[in-house]
């Protein structure tokens, strides 16, 4: 039997022995293959760094930011929903935060000592007050620590955030992309042609993208629907996607 099919890496058409053949050669299989392990290495990272927090929490009786960030698989700024302005936010629980506390405070250990927890304002309707920090003396009651100098802000929280397309990347710019790289064609066929169809879109809309992030981007257009293989190895633009 002899079926006429799409290369889904390369995009080429080839003629498959069996309806179960994707790929055209054994090349285009084998860096299909790599794509597919690495996406799955990706994934299983990402779950065991679930499972790490959950472990976490079963000694906890309460949730950081941070945690419940990584659980909802958003950022912290998304919980905490600095951005007040947003109306797109809205329903977000950071939004809610906002709208019913009067003051939202935080409480984190210090991150050299865990004896030592530092009180500092996030939110508050009045005047905010200055940070504080207090430990647990030997009587088990909490003790005010007159000469704590908090750490820098930056110093306890990771500087370098993994890249996200969603927060680093506008919604204006994935679309000028995604109208460039796919000007004139309905779809395009195979992933290679996929991925280098949008390297030189998003350059051309203003930035350049290395090829790991790129991956990361055509993840996230597909998640979110704004790219969607209507069949193996067919990408369409759907330009009226929800953001
Ligand atoms: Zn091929």
């Amino acid at each position: 039997m002899e079926v006429k099919r799409i290369c889904q890496w390369c995009g080429k058409p080839f003629i498959a022995k069996k309806t179960t053949t994707n790929y055209c050669s054994h090349q285009c299989a084998s860096q299909g293959y790599k794509h597919r392990m690495k996406e799955r290495r990706i994934e299983l990272r990402e779950l065991q760094e679930l499972i790490e927090v959950k472990s976490k929490l079963d000694h906890q009786y309460y949730f950081t930011f941070a945690q419940a960030a990584q659980l909802m698989g958003v950022s912290r700024q998304y919980i905490l929903h600095q951005n007040k302005s947003d109306e797109n936010a809205r329903g977000h629980i950071g939004t809610e935060i906002n709208n019913k506390a009067e003051t939202v405070i935080q409480i984190e250990k210090d991150k050299d000592d865990s004896n030592i927890s530092k009180v500092e304002s996030v939110h508050t309707r009045s005047k905010d007050f200055l940070p504080f920090a207090f430990c647990i003396n030997a009587q088990l009651l909490p003790e005010l620590l007159p000469d704590y100098v908090p750490t820098k802000k930056s110093v306890g929280r990771p500087k370098l955030e993994p890249f996200s397309p969603y927060k680093d990347i506008h919604e204006a710019t994935h679309r000028k992309a995604l109208e460039l790289a796919f000007d004139g064609k309905e779809t395009i066929s195979g992933y290679k042609a996929l991925e280098e169809e949008l390297t030189t879109a998003y350059e051309l809309a203003g930035t350049k993208f290395n090829h790991n992030k790129i991956v990361k981007i055509i993840k996230f257009l597909t998640n979110k629907r704004m790219v969607v293989q209507e069949s193996r190895g067919i990408y369409r633009f759907m330009p009226d996607y929800h953001y």
